[in-house]
């Protein structure tokens, strides 16, 4: 029976070095690696039963401010608690990442391009504005993309991210959809795609 105990035990200490190696220590949503497994299994879902996702990057509007007025403490704080906001506002099966320093990548599965325009819509609504520190509210950018049947990964999330460029262009706060249409010389590899695909080889 101590062996049994004793097997258990590890077990659960392997599940929890599992999570922790996929897990961003700061605000507890998936790290890039979860981020990578994630999007390449709704890839080969969608090219196999043809199931949709859709894919939203998330991008804090002028957070530097944040931390050069209050401090980096506060930045950190900020993060935790904008991530737990979104954490309230999405359904267990979406995928909740930390793309890198203030960005935060969704993944939803089951939605097409109106409905996926709604939910990134009201999460906005919703979570922009709740936060603020001493005065300054916590507002945010995001793109929005379908995954489109004949792309890979790493050109869903470029696509998202030019969305979200363009919602930063377009005055910040606010949610840009981006068009589903693989325009030709649109694929220009952008330097954050090329750092995507150097961390897959
Ligand atoms: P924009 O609206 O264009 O996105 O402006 P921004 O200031 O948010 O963009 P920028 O990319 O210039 O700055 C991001 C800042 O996020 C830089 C850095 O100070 C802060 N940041 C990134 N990671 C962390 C972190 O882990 N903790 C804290 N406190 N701050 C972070
Ligand atoms: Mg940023
Ligand atoms: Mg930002």
């Amino acid at each position: 029976s101590f062996a049994y105990i004793f097997a258990e035990r590890l077990a659960r200490y392997q599940d929890q070095l599992q999570m922790l190696a996929l897990q961003d220590p700061l605000t507890f949503a998936g790290n890039r690696r979860m981020m990578r497994r994630d999007l390449t299994a709704a890839v080969s879902a969608n090219r196999r039963s043809g199931k949709r996702f859709t894919l939203i990057l998330l991008d804090l509007d002028h957070f530097k401010h944040i931390n050069d007025q209050f401090g980096h403490e506060v930045g950190d704080r900020a993060l935790r608690e904008f991530a737990d906001l979104v954490r309230e506002h999405i359904r267990t099966e979406d995928g909740f990442y930390r793309f890198g320093g203030e960005e935060f990548v969704l993944l939803l599965p089951d939605h097409g391009p109106a409905s996926a325009g709604e939910v990134a819509e009201s999460l906005h609504r919703r979570i922009s504005n709740q936060l603020s520190y001493f005065g300054e509210a916590i507002r945010f950018s995001a793109g929005v993309a379908v995954l489109g049947g004949d792309e890979d990964w790493p050109a869903w999330i470029t696509r998202a991210d030019r969305a979200m460029y363009q919602a930063k262009h377009a005055g910040r706060d606010r949610i840009v959809l981006a068009s589903d249409r693989h325009r030709p010389g649109a694929d220009a590899i952008t330097p954050k795609t090329e750092r995507l695909r150097d961390a897959d080889a």
